[in-house]
């Protein structure tokens, strides 16, 4: 609720602040237990800061972040930092890259079994078969686990970062862009395992990407950002198929098309550079790049309202998104 994190910019030999990037500016949005809430947007305009800000490996500025645990609401925001242990067993991370996410001299069943050592949940035999159900359960034979990560391709190296994030049972994943360094290939096999776990553990994620096609595929909400702000939430379909902010709308133009017919240079890319984040524009931040501005749009920077709630709440931060009949795409 209401979350900020801002960075200073330091310029000069003595570090003198001459401004902040408004990596996270005002942002609140909340995710259902058991449901997917998908975050997009350009790189740069705050996604990870959000993440991170979640698990506490960066302290916001301001604002909450609050987390239903057994019935009672604890602010993570403002938790002090000998309960952040604790708290991370119930909030862990799958990171982007597996190639780098893994130490290279653990074996598996000592990367999976790690967190259950470190937190003294489980060691010796009773952690050796912990390890092997979290190895079955991700779909890896049992023999592996005594490889070391430069053994496995990149699919596999994502499903033991999966299991490793499974084994203190959390209730939140954030996945930050967990399929982006994959194979095309391989990408639909670790989403498609990613949901089964979601179904048996009833896990609830945050899915992190710039990949609208990917984001489609997974999410129950889809939350847009720009600049350090959410520009637009809805649930999935409504959000791709009735978009109500013009840069959603120009995000799914820019979504290749799995049809022959259409050449590569029919593509409709996002125009215009992001602005620079320490300087927003005045007004709508998107207001130099949208072709439905008007003069409102350069001095008003519009709040996020409710455009309907009749079925799920959607929320729009447009002077026009009333008015504008914006084009969505047919979900696949
Ligand atoms: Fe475009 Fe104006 Fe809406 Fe911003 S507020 S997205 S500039 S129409």
């Amino acid at each position: 609720t209401n979350l900020k994190k801002y960075f200073p910019i330091k310029r000069g030999v003595f570090g003198k602040i001459s401004g902040y990037v408004k990596a996270v500016d005002d942002v609140s949005f909340y995710i259902n237990e058991g449901e997917t809430l998908g975050l997009v947007g350009e790189s740069g305009c705050g996604k990870t800061t959000i993440a991170k800000t979640i698990l506490r490996a960066l302290n916001p500025d301001e604002g909450d972040i609050f987390m239903n645990l057994n019935d009672e609401f604890v602010n993570i925001a403002k938790l002090p930092k000998n309960q952040l242990k604790n708290l991370r067993k119930n909030i862990q991370m799958i990171f982007q890259n597996p190639f780098t996410s893994l130490n290279p001299r653990m074996k598996v069943k000592d990367i999976i079994g790690e967190p259950l050592f470190v937190n003294k949940i489980a060691k010796g035999k009773e952690l050796e078969s912990i390890v092997e159900e979290l190895m079955d359960m991700v779909g890896l034979r049992r023999e592996y686990l005594i490889r070391y990560p430069h053994a496995f391709s990149g699919g596999q190296r994502q499903r033991i970062v999966i299991a490793r994030a499974l084994a203190l049972k959390p209730k939140l994943v954030v996945c930050d862009e967990p399929v982006a360094a994959l194979d095309v290939s391989i990408r639909s096999q670790i989403l498609n395992l990613l949901m089964d776990l979601q179904e048996q553990l009833n896990l609830t994620y945050l899915f992190i990407s710039h990949d609208l096609s990917v984001v489609q595929h997974i999410s129950d909400r889809v939350a847009v950002m720009y600049l350090g702000k959410i520009v637009e939430i809805a649930d999935t379909e409504t959000l791709f198929q009735q978009p109500k902010h013009p840069y959603t709308e120009k995000l799914l133009e820019a979504v290749p098309k799995p049809d022959p017919n259409i050449r590569a240079d029919q593509l409709k890319p996002l125009e215009g550079e992001v602005p620079d984040p320490a300087n927003p524009p005045e007004g709508c931040y998107f207001h130099p790049r949208c072709p439905y501005a008007i003069n409102i749009c350069k001095k008003e920077y519009p709040k996020l309202n409710i455009y309907s709630s009749v079925e799920s709440e959607h929320l729009v931060a447009c002077h026009r998104s009333s008015e504008l009949k914006l084009n969505g795409i047919t979900l696949v």
